[in-house]
């Protein structure tokens, strides 16, 4: 299955959280999910029917998939991965999605959503101790240095999106210099520092059965 191409928000009332895709409007009355915080179709106002365990187990994967806007594909890549780590193997797979160069740049504040980051990344607008990287997926390691490229700092979105990032805050395994258009890793992210409602459990049941 590719990547979602439909309508953004729905996909938060689909999930039936705030999953925060849209940048500054999900901060604002504009909001789809406050004004109708209700599944979308015409049988969303109705009362919710008994979930089965896969149902559940499914809606978690997707919510988590769509928090992080990557493909199926993808995400089985990195559930491998973390499956094949030592450790909690839900714990891997958050704190792999969580390194991902363009969550990165989304949790410094240099771009308003991963959307963007992804788009961003792509285009150039970034290095990684120096060096260009345009892979969304890049896999940022501790002390690694997020900068934005020289030419790119007078990008209307990022500088609006750096203006916005007191209010928003960055995650405490980062530190943003916010004057000179870079960040650095400090640490690897932690399961605490996912503070987003995730089960990651049931993910984990669901490709394993
Ligand atoms: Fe979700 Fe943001 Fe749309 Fe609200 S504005 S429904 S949080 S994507």
């Amino acid at each position: 299955m590719s990547r979602y191409r439909g309508a953004v928000c729905r996909q938060c009332r689909r999930e039936n959280i705030k999953l925060f895709l849209k940048g500054d409007r999900c901060f604002s009355d504009k909001c789809s999910f406050d004004r109708k915080g209700y599944p979308p179709g015409e049988n969303g106002q109705k009362r919710g029917k008994k979930v089965s365990d896969y149902g559940m187990q499914l809606r978690e994967k997707q919510k988590v998939k769509r928090i992080y806007g990557v493909s199926e594909k993808q995400f089985r890549l990195s559930f491998k991965k973390a499956d094949n780590r030592r450790g909690v193997t839900g714990t891997n797979l958050l704190e792999i999605l969580e390194r991902r160069l363009d969550n990165v740049v989304f949790r410094f504040g240099l771009v308003s959503s991963r959307t963007q980051g992804r788009h961003f990344v792509r285009h150039n607008h970034f290095t990684v101790n120096g060096r260009k990287v345009n892979i969304p997926s890049y896999q940022i390691k501790k002390g690694d240095v997020v900068e934005v490229k020289e030419k790119s700092r007078n990008v209307q979105a990022i500088v609006e999106s750096l203006e916005a990032v007191v209010r928003r805050g960055v995650p405490q395994w980062l530190e943003l210099d916010k004057d000179n258009f870079k960040g650095m890793i400090t640490r690897v992210p932690a399961r605490e520092d996912i503070t987003l409602p995730i089960q990651e459990n049931l993910i984990v049941e669901l490709y394993s059965k």
